[in-house]
């Protein structure tokens, strides 16, 4: 499906039926898979042949979701993973462990803040976090001889900065290791990261790609654009033999285009077991039809707000990349044309108490631990997602103590602005 465009994509790209095959995804609810002989399913465990055995590993309604994604990002190869938590954490384990280093982006996700700064600290591998603003040399400094890969949001939730990839990729591929990018927020209907350097994107599904706050999942893409040979020393687990699986070699054996994904799915899906279940797979596609069309009304009414709140004398600062004024209106022109997505956060004027104030008078928005679905809502990160950090960390992940993070839903734009403008006062 490569040469389309990505509307196209959405629909079509992934599960391809034949002759008289059911035209929607199916629902492959099994377990298990059933073979003829032993010699057959000991070729799958050799990883000489492709199919599959048991779905802690792979599951055919989520190969094909994958494939649609992977195919959206315009990547070689793709896999679903239970979380996007458990997705950006394969994404760097896959290449990382104990003793390395990875430089990523100050301006990230509270919940992926934390699987680095301490869980994967525990495991051994340490994290520099350098701002997206960081000058040449700040980024630079940052990289040190056992680093494996950069990390970054394309757009940060909740701060919504907006990251260089350009930049990122350039000082990344310098350094011999690739760009990670996490693009739940854009999509790949407002952003592809590949086409601007990235090497590996991943992705919470659990956001608008669902669409619907049904399903929790994840995604990672891989360009297959890295090659890991060049670098055989920094990646001994794809460029050596794999005495798990026969001293096969992933990067010989898969090539650049499939070495990490087949890694991640024999060695870290088979271990970790963090596959998402085929109903949410399934469910995921639903939404991944109909993507392009709702990321147009999500980014309209999250404009919409943006400008409303802009406007305001009860707030303090507005945070909306596509906005003219907001410090990252350049990169999200150059990288975010099309729009950036549904969420807009801003300072009520006053601090904690008035912000908590605004969220008790919303109508429409609801109070949720969630973001980029069909049903607005609003959250106060200070005082949930991102309680956990101290004032330095939250101010080094650009989120203020009044910040209030709107998700602009499906809902008509002018009862949006209504309902935020009311209960500004
Ligand atoms: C929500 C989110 C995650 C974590 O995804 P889950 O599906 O909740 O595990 C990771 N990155 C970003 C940018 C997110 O918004």
């Amino acid at each position: 499906m490569s040469s389309y465009k990505i509307e196209t994509k959405c629909v079509q790209s992934g599960y391809r039926p034949k002759n008289g095959e059911p035209r929607q995804v199916p629902i492959i609810q099994s377990t298990t898979f059933k073979y003829d002989t032993g010699d057959d399913m000991g070729k799958l465990f050799d990883l000489e042949e492709s199919g599959y055995f048991y779905t802690r590993l792979q599951n055919p309604t989520n190969d094909y979701v994958a494939a649609k994604i992977a195919d959206m990002e315009g990547g070689t190869a793709g896999m679903l993973t239970s979380s996007g938590q458990a997705a950006n954490f394969f994404s760097i384990f896959n290449i990382a462990s104990q003793g390395d280093h990875i430089v990523s982006s100050s301006s990230i996700y509270g919940g992926t803040f934390n699987l680095f700064n301490v869980t994967m600290r525990k495991m051994g591998i340490d994290f520099t976090f350098v701002s997206p603003d960081a000058s040449e040399e700040e980024l630079e400094a940052a990289f040190r001889p056992e680093t494996k890969a950069v990390f970054g949001e394309t757009i940060a939730n909740p701060a919504l900065t907006v990251l260089d990839i350009e930049r990122f990729a350039a000082a990344a591929h310098a350094h011999g290791v690739p760009l990670i990018v996490d693009n739940t927020f854009p999509t790949p209907v407002n952003c592809r990261p590949i086409e601007w350097g990235a090497d590996i994107v991943t992705h919470s599904t659990t956001k608008y790609m669902d669409g619907h706050g049904a399903g929790v999942g994840g995604a990672i893409v891989d360009s297959g654009r890295f090659d890991w040979m060049a670098h055989a020393e920094k990646f001994p687990g794809l460029t050596t033999p794999d005495d798990s699986y026969h001293g096969i070699t992933y990067a010989e054996k898969f090539g650049m285009g499939g070495a990490f994904i087949t890694k991640a799915t024999a060695q870290l899906m088979r271990d970790f077991g963090s596959i998402q279940s085929p109903q949410n797979a399934f469910l995921l596609n639903m939404g991944l039809e109909s993507l392009h069309c709702r990321m147009k009304q999500h980014c309209a009414n999250g404009l919409a707000v943006a400008e409303a709140l802009s406007k305001s004398s009860r707030v303090d600062f507005v945070n909306y990349p596509s906005l003219p004024t907001d410090p990252y209106y350049n990169l999200a022109k150059k990288y975010l044309p099309g729009g950036s997505c549904g969420v807009v956060s801003f300072g009520v004027k006053g601090g904690r108490k008035d912000a908590e104030e605004f969220m008790r008078k919303l109508k429409i928005f609801a109070i949720e631990t969630h973001v980029a679905d069909a049903r607005s809502c609003c959250l106060h990160p200070a005082s949930t997602t991102h309680r956990q950090l101290s004032d330095q960390e939250l101010a080094d992940a650009g989120v203020a103590a009044n910040l209030v993070r709107l998700s602009c839903g499906l809902e008509n734009t002018e009862d949006l602005v209504g309902d935020v403008l009311q209960a500004l006062g």
